[in-house]
Order: C-alpha cells, then sequence, then structure tokens
C-alpha cells in the first residue's frame, strides 16, 4: 500500500472550512445528517441522477454534488476535491465502486486507517485478526466430502451474500457448487444474528477505556436477508428445497434491534480485543467498525465477519439508537464520525484519525 503524505496535503487545507464527503448510497444520508449536525460542509459524490433523490430528504442532502460518469472517475477528481478541504468518509459502496486498490491509491485524507482494508478483504488475514484476538469464529470445513452437518458455502468477494448457500450433505454441496469460483465452506451456525456498531476513538477517553483511547457501542441490527428471511412464509426450507426453491442471502434492508443487557460485557470484551489486536498489527482500526455475530444457544457469540467502516447496518439510527442515546441525544454513527473529525481538528490531531 502506497504511503500517502496526509500530513502535507493537510498543510494546504483551509483547516476551518473542512468539507466531509462521501458517494451517494448505503449510509450517506446519515453521514451528509450527521455532518451537518456538527456544522460541517458536506459534498456527495453521485453518478447520474442519484442526486434527485436527496431533494426528498433536505437533511441529509450534501451542500453540493460532484457528478462523476463512472466511481472510478473519482480518481481523476483528486486536485479538485484536495482544492475543496475534502475529507472522503468511506462506506462499504464507496469502497465496492471505487475498487480497493484505488481506494488504498486515493489521495486524499480519508477518515479511518485504510491499512485496516487489507486485514478485513482476506479472508486469511481476517481470521488471523480475529483468532488472535481471541474471539470464536464458525469452524472452517477444508474438504466438502467432511460435511456432516448444517454449511454455509460462500463465494470469495461476493457482495452481500449473493450465490451463497446451505449444504448438510456432501451431496447437496456437489449439486449446488460452481466450481469455476472460489469458495470456502464454513460451520452454518444457528442462533440469532447481532451485527454490533461500535465506534473506536484514539484520541478521547469518552467511553468504556482500553489500553489506548475509548470505545463505544453506538448500535446494533439485525440483516433483513431475501430470500432466507421469510421464506418460510411459503413452507420450510426442508420442504421448499426437495421442489428445488432454495433460500438465498442478498441483504435488502436493517432491522433494528437490542441485545439482552447480560451480554454487553461481552460485547465490550470482544470489541476490546479487537481494538487492541488491530493496533499491534497494523496501527489500529479507527472510527466505526462492525462485528457480525451468531448468537447460539449457549450464549456464546460466534463471529463471522468483520466490516472495518460505517455499516448500512446504522442506518435506522438517524436520529440514535437504544445505545447511543446513553451517551448522547441524537447521536447517530454518521454524527459520532464529525464529531471525531471536528475534535481531532480542534486538538491538531487530524493524522490520528485519518489516512
Ligand atoms: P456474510 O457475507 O459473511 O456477511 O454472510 C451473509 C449472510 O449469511 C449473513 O448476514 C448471515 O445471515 C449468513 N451467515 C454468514 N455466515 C454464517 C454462518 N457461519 N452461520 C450462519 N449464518 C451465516
Amino acid at each position: 500500500m502506497p504511503d500517502i503524505d496526509i500530513k502535507k496535503i493537510l498543510k494546504s487545507y483551509d483547516r476551518k472550512k473542512l468539507v466531509l464527503a462521501t458517494v451517494c448510497s448505503h449510509s450517506s444520508l446519515q453521514i451528509f445528517n450527521g455532518a451537518k449536525k456538527e456544522g460541517f460542509k458536506t459534498l456527495g459524490i453521485s453518478v447520474g441522477d442519484r442526486k434527485k433523490i436527496y431533494d426528498a430528504f433536505p437533511l441529509g442532502k450534501p451542500d453540493d454534488f460532484l457528478i462523476v460518469d463512472r466511481y472510478t472517475d473519482i480518481i481523476k477528481y483528486t486536485d479538485e476535491l484536495v482544492e475543496k478541504n475534502v475529507i472522503i468518509i468511506p462506506h462499504g459502496s464507496f469502497v465496492e465502486y471505487l475498487g480497493a486498490e484505488n481506494f488504498l491509491e486515493l489521495n486524499i485524507p480519508t477518515f479511518g486507517n485504510r491499512k485496516v482494508l487489507l486485514w478485513e478483504s482476506d479472508r486469511k488475514k481476517e481470521k488471523q485478526w480475529l483468532k488472535s484476538a481471541g474471539l470464536t469464529m464458525p469452524k472452517q470445513i477444508k474438504d466438502p466430502k467432511e460435511i456432516n452437518k448444517p454449511v454455509i458455502v460462500k463465494y470469495y468477494g461476493a457482495k452481500g451474500g449473493k450465490g451463497f448457500f446451505i449444504a448438510k450433505t456432501y451431496g447437496e454441496f456437489k449439486k449446488r457448487v460452481d466450481k469455476d469460483k472460489p469458495y470456502f465452506i464454513q460451520e452454518f451456525v444457528m442462533g440469532t444474528r447481532y451485527y454490533l456498531h461500535y465506534f473506536y476513538s484514539p484520541i478521547q477517553n469518552n467511553g468504556y477505556k482500553l489500553n489506548s483511547g475509548s470505545l463505544q457501542l453506538l448500535s446494533m441490527d439485525r440483516r433483513d436477508e431475501t430470500t432466507i428471511d421469510e421464506v418460510q412464509r411459503l413452507g420450510s426450507i426442508a420442504e421448499l428445497e426437495e421442489i428445488g426453491i432454495h433460500p438465498t442471502f442478498v441483504v435488502t434492508g436493517n432491522i433494528p434491534i437490542v441485545l439482552r443487557e447480560s451480554l454487553l460485557p461481552q460485547v465490550f470484551r470482544m470489541g476490546e480485543a479487537v481494538v487492541d489486536k488491530s493496533i499491534e498489527l497494523f496501527g489500529g482500526v479507527i472510527g466505526s467498525f462492525c462485528l457480525e455475530t451468531v448468537v447460539t444457544e449457549d450464549l456464546e457469540f460466534k463471529v463471522f465477519e468483520i466490516s472495518a467502516r460505517i455499516v448500512a447496518g446504522t442506518n435506522p439510527y438517524v436520529s440514535g439508537s437504544p445505545y447511543s442515546e446513553l451517551i448522547q441525544n441524537d447521536l447517530s454513527t454518521g454524527r459520532r464520525i464529525a464529531q471525531e473529525i471536528k475534535y481531532a481538528n480542534n486538538k491538531n490531531l487530524l493524522t490520528k484519525v485519518l489516512s
């Protein structure tokens, strides 16, 4: 990953006129809304006529738009964006649309530690990070012939669970797998899903104290996935599979949720371990991150994924969640990001939260 000289770029910035920018999708309404609440100007980067929908949501509408032909063109506008004192707030679609390599090379100050992408997007490294942090992950099945209980088969790089399928036997696996695409097989963890939205600040001590900085739990959600989450309206999955209808895992939305309070200590212990390990491995996961978990009947968390930036699951909480309301009224993840940048700017610590 190229070393981008953020310090040098920031020196050219008018720090009283910082502009928070992101791609118009994913969690952008929340990001713009949160930035406005903290007094920032905002810029939406958009393709085509997406811009139009922002008229319907004036409080989530950016002050300005940059219209590009395709998202990969953002690179071409680097100088223009730097001239505007832009700080990029990346979200999942930002990274996907721009492409991981372009994102890593983008010469514009970006919220969070971009190095995390190398650990998060590589399954082996992700596993190394989470396992060495002491988290329990679903078992991986190396040889499909060893399938003797429900597994989920995942294709590398598949977005939003596309193409994933469940198999209960080797025979089922063989029938369904697309051998042309690289895949891996994981134990299908039975339990209830919780997607935990954390915020790690390396520079503030206003949350659960860590060795360095502090951690907040801002919210949690459950993803709504089609067709698995509603297919039972038609019959049991086993019945449907018999007639060739297989459930899919495509994310279509997010549902707010809260957790048994007695499980919160575990939630913080996991968050703390993930942050501590990230500091050791690559300088720290900064700002928002999400642990995607299943809680089993033994009340054990199994973590199947980490997303190391704002997730769309924070969108139900534009004006706060049952957790963030206990930190500050009206606090969304989007707003918390803006607060961190504001605090860092005021204390001359921007390089600690940008990369
Ligand atoms: P992912 O792309 O890894 O987030 O997975 C997509 C969806 O598949 C998740 O949101 C879960 O609903 C489901 N899922 C993934 N891994 C597991 C697992 N090991 N056990 C049960 N469900 C899973």
